[in-house]
């Protein structure tokens, strides 16, 4: 029996959410603003706040150690913008300061938004340009052209161009009312944002305590700008994907690093699930010889056996398996440097160890294969929602307590993947109308984000069921792992009983994977209907204290529910990989969606997402810790916050 206190918070809408500081910022500017040259800094988290002083910046704490090239590392992504800061932080020099002010056109993507949803809540990215509200920046009436040619196109004298850009708004415009920054003005680091695309979040609207506080009047007719078309997403909303062609969004984002030598990018093949490739367009041929049938590829320029054709082809991604599988296919195919095999070299592939999409058009496990992408493809999610408004969430940080997950380069996962749902979750809090609820605790954390590269074991870490869980030995593991599925079952159950569609409920478990080290990015797990059952069951005096396994321990679902469970995976599935790609995060070089795990010869679908009986489920593998650089990337808070950020977008994308 599950009892009556689930955390479904009620909460604010989005624009009260969105700078999280609503309150201090309400109280802010319930003071008066008039001649106000230098209004307070707005707090925005970790002790930082925005603040207007005549530029826009970011002011930060300032470091215990590394003084302002630490600064410039962590909040710009580049020490050698050492330079600039020491120009705006004069007294910095001889650490006279508590704070370091960062021009916001400096900061990393994540820092940039922060300060401006802080600093201009109610501007937006749009097609042709910058909108900015008249009026709404702490400057409050005060505001000028001066001031916004100066923020927003690096330069006062560029305060004509911009007025006769907005012919009609007047010398001082009204209050709320909206003028474009053009293009052609606007700084690099503002163009960088995403244009939203399409309708996807309420617009701001008036709501309780803006009447006071300088609520926007409707846009004002006398100004001559070009109609607006589909209402595009306040720039505190959650960023919308941009088109995936064009310019990724902020491409200078120094977070991910393109892939090695060797590594071949993200490349058709690689599209979505792995859709049919083996018939058409497939790049290999068949036939056998005296050890049977095989498939042969031919290697092209920068191509390495392991990873263009293990890994690719059969899905392998474990270190010991694919170097395994590599001398093997070496040995077949007369190889006998691994590391000097010439272009167009020919290498046989055992059938048996392709993945179905490579198999010839006529084997069977191909059309099976086939058929179920197209039974799966026929599901599609069906509600629809405005800045995720009647979605739930449920989120789920891989390991914790007594296990630390993958261990590698000195980064382990269970801490590192907390901290990204934390993120998650803060997020779409934040910024969204969505509920979320939690499967883990770190009770001496709580959700708080951490700003930090070192991060210490989550050694504390509960699995909300009633009682808590935590772990008191490895034999425990499976039964915590166990506890997670049964109680967002549980949860979901719950849900529907309230009445809630199907559709509006999603799973996502966030781990990091330990793959063959040549590979990066990230994977994303779904529920293959073929690697799962119809029924199934916990049991045992392991599970009797907690609530939510005795007063269901079996769960039952229909094999058509199962098909659909797969399809709207993997519709959310397909969102993310786009919209981490369009912002520039690696994705698993092959088919980085995938229903199950491949580990030699064995295949299956990881536990939490096997039993959850949540529809759209999918488990996020955010790196590789075995490769250093993706180890080092988990590390920073601005690649956990870059996913986190992925992530919403994608929500948001898939309900839209
Ligand atoms: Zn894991």
């Amino acid at each position: 029996m599950v009892s009556g206190n689930l955390p479904m918070q009620t909460t604010a809408p989005p624009w009260l959410r969105a700078s999280g500081t609503f309150l201090l910022l309400c109280a802010f500017l319930a003071l008066p603003t008039f001649g106000t040259r230098n209004p307070k800094p707005v707090p925005t988290r970790e002790g930082r706040s925005a603040a207007v002083e005549a530029l826009l910046f970011l002011r930060v704490p300032y470091p215990k150690k590394g003084g302002l090239k630490a600064v410039a590392a962590k909040y710009t992504g580049q020490e050698s913008n050492l330079r600039a800061l020491e120009k705006h932080n004069p007294q910095a020099r001889k650490k006279r300061t508590a704070s370091v002010r960062i021009p916001v056109e400096l900061l990393l993507p994540a820092y940039r938004l922060e300060a401006l949803a802080a600093l201009l809540p109610q501007d937006k990215r749009v097609a042709g340009g910058w909108e900015h509200r008249w009026g709404t920046s702490p400057l409050g009436e005060d505001e000028t052209w001066e001031d916004l040619a100066l923020w927003m196109a690096g330069s006062r004298a560029k305060a004509t161009s911009l007025r006769s850009a907005n012919r009609g708004a007047g010398r001082t415009p009204k209050k709320g009312a909206a003028v474009l920054v053009p293009e052609t003005l606007l700084l690099k680091a503002y163009e960088e944002i995403a244009v939203p695309k399409g309708p996807r979040a309420t617009p701001p609207k008036a709501g309780p305590g803006q009447g006071t506080a300088g609520a926007p009047p409707p846009a004002d007719p006398a100004i001559q700008n070009p109609p607006r078309e589909a209402p595009t997403p306040p720039l505190v909303g959650p960023p919308a994907p941009p088109p995936l062609v064009g310019p990724p969004a902020l491409p200078q984002t120094p977070i991910p690093e393109p892939a090695g030598p060797g590594l071949p990018t993200p490349s058709g093949e690689a599209s979505p699930a792995g859709l049919p490739q083996a018939s058409g367009g497939s790049p290999l041929e068949y036939g056998s010889d005296a050890r049977g049938r095989y498939a042969l590829y031919r290697l092209q320029a920068g191509e390495a056996l392991y990873s263009a054709v293990v890994v690719r082809f059969t899905g392998n991604v474990d270190a010991d398996e694919v170097n395994g599988l590599a001398a093997d296919y070496a040995l077949r195919s007369g190889i006998e440097d691994v590391h000097a095999i010439p272009v167009g070299y020919p290498v046989k592939i055992p059938i048996e160890d392709l993945l179905p999409q490579f198999l010839p058009a006529d084997d069977p496990r191909f059309s099976a294969w086939a058929k179920k992408q197209e039974e799966v493809g026929r599901f599609t999610n069906t509600y629809k929602s405005s800045a995720l408004e009647g979605v739930v969430v449920v989120l789920d940080a891989g390991h914790g307590g007594l296990d630390r997950g993958a261990m590698k380069h000195g980064v382990w996962e269970d801490s590192y993947v907390y901290d990204i749902v934390c993120r998650i979750r803060e997020g779409l809090e934040r910024r969204t109308k969505a509920r979320v609820l939690m499967t883990v605790l770190e009770p001496g954390l709580g959700y708080k984000p951490q700003d930090k590269s070192k991060l210490a074991p989550n050694k504390g870490a509960v699995i909300l069921t009633h009682p808590w869980f935590s772990q008191k030995s490895r034999e425990e593991t499976k039964v915590e792992v166990n506890l997670r599925w049964v109680l967002t079952n549980q949860y979901y159950l719950r849900l529907q009983k309230e009445g809630i569609d199907p559709h509006r409920v999603v799973f996502t478990s966030v781990h990091a994977d330990s793959l063959h080290p040549s590979l990066r990015g990230s994977m994303f797990y779904i529920p293959g209907d073929d690697y799962r059952s119809e029924r199934w069951c916990v049991s045992g005096p392991a599970y009797e204290p907690y609530a939510e396994a005795t007063g269901q321990p079996c769960y039952e679902v229909t094999r058509k529910e199962l098909v659909r469970s797969e399809g709207l995976s993997l519709q959310l599935a397909r969102a993310l990989e786009k919209s981490f790609a369009s912002r520039g995060l690696l994705l698993h070089p092959y088919i980085p969606t995938r229903n199950h795990v491949v580990r030699g010869k064995r295949s299956w679908v990881p536990a939490v997402l096997r039993n959850t009986i949540v529809p759209c489920a999918v488990l996020i593998e955010v790196c590789n810790l075995a490769n250093k650089k993706d180890a080092a990337l988990v590390a920073t808070p601005a690649y956990r916050q870059a996913v986190a950020d992925a992530y919403i977008a994608a929500l948001v994308k898939y309900y839209s």
